[in-house]
């Protein structure tokens, strides 16, 4: 059975950096205004993530990590209300099946900080001899998890990674792209003894402010910016700054929805296109948005531009698919085409008007 198990997390976290989407959003959904991330060989060594979140309450620890444990959703009607993807509990199960998992967490009501270790999907000792159950510990307000050995039962699973220069990119442009998705946190990642990190921002700056510090100055300059709603609302609705889904009117409409974008014609970093698609504030892929703005740039760009794209969306958590696997990369939703034209319309307008 735990081979079955394992063959499905692995389903579920294909790479370290899939883990580490995993744990940032729930670092976020924790309310952490700082998290701060420690990688060893790409992740596969070692893969830390503290926060000063909420916490996890002691009597929690011993189910965290079965599957389906979440405290995301109180009864069954919340499944019309979701607002996050990572609703299912499959998470730290997941990573529990193929690594060696362990959590130092303590809430504010707490005197002390907790410790527990997991191995498929239960509390497991961390030493031979010793008993299963959280041990009290140091520790500050807020939640470390720490992954070791990640795939060390899985080796197909290991034998299609990269080496681990590469999958530790891929988890620098994971934390990047939340970093900029949420300048009000506080986010580093540093390679284990590296005396400084590679992604660092401070909390409380600008998704501009963000922008600037991780892509550079020039792109930053560069930058151009469209809201877009739907037509219910009406064009002239302020742009939301915030990005929420704020008032219950837009969460009564199942067609409502607004975009907002960050642009530019030019990423001089980079050789192909950069987009960070949010939606719901969950970072997602979408082969028809990225090939619908792919299409816009042909048309206004010159061969070998790359533009640099930073769009978030924000649609009734209704309209998204939920019987999507909560981890499947593509994402889907209601009005698709119409929703991805209006942006690529917006998008295109403002780049004619820019080089006039
Ligand atoms: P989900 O996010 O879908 O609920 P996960 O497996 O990712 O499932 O996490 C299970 C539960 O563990 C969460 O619902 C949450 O209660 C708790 N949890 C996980 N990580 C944290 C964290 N960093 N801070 C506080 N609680 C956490
Ligand atoms: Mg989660």
């Amino acid at each position: 059975e735990a081979v079955i198990n394992r063959i499905a997390a692995g389903e579920i976290i294909h790479r370290p950096a899939s883990a580490l989407k995993e744990l940032i959003e729930n670092s976020l959904d924790a309310g952490s205004t700082s998290i701060k991330i420690t990688v060893k060989d790409g992740g596969l060594k070692l893969l830390q993530i503290q926060d000063n979140g909420c916490g996890i309450r002691k009597e929690d620890l011993p189910i965290l990590a079965e599957r389906f444990t979440t405290s995301k959703l109180s009864t069954f009607s919340d499944l019309s209300r979701l607002t996050t993807y990572g609703f299912r509990g499959e998470a730290l199960a997941s990573i529990s099946y193929v690594s060696n998992l362990t959590v130092v967490t303590k809430t504010k009501a707490d005197t002390c900080a907790w410790k527990a270790c997991y191995a498929d999907g239960s509390l497991t000792p961390a030493k031979a001899g010793a008993t299963a159950d959280p041990k009290p510990c140091a520790g500050n307000d807020g939640t470390t998890i720490t992954v070791e050995n990640l795939f060390y039962n899985t080796p197909t699973r290991l034998s299609a990674l990269r080496g681990s220069s590469e999958e530790y990119n891929r988890i620098l442009d994971v934390v990047t792209k939340y970093a900029i998705h949420n300048p009000h946190v506080s986010f580093t990642c540093k390679k284990t003894g590296s005396p400084s990190p590679d992604v660092s921002t401070p909390s409380s700056s600008t998704t501009l402010q963000a922008i600037r510090l991780l892509y550079g100055q020039t792109l930053a300059k560069e930058l151009l910016q469209v809201s877009v709603s739907s037509s219910a609302k009406g064009k002239g609705r302020a742009p939301s700054t915030t990005g929420d889904i704020s008032d219950e009117e837009d969460l009564d409409s199942n067609e409502s929805w607004s975009a907002e974008v960050q642009f530019t014609n030019a990423n001089y970093q980079a050789k192909k296109m950069t987009l960070l698609l949010f939606i719901n504030h969950r970072l997602v892929e979408s082969s028809r948005i990225k090939k619908a703005l792919e299409a816009v740039y042909n048309g206004v760009l010159a061969k070998g531009a790359s533009p640099f794209i930073y769009l978030s969306l924000q649609i009734d958590p209704r309209s998204v698919d939920v019987n999507v696997h909560p981890t499947k990369k593509e994402v889907h939703f209601l009005n698709e085409d119409v929703i991805i034209e209006r942006i690529a319309d917006a998008i295109h307008e403002a780049l004619i008007g820019q080089s006039q």
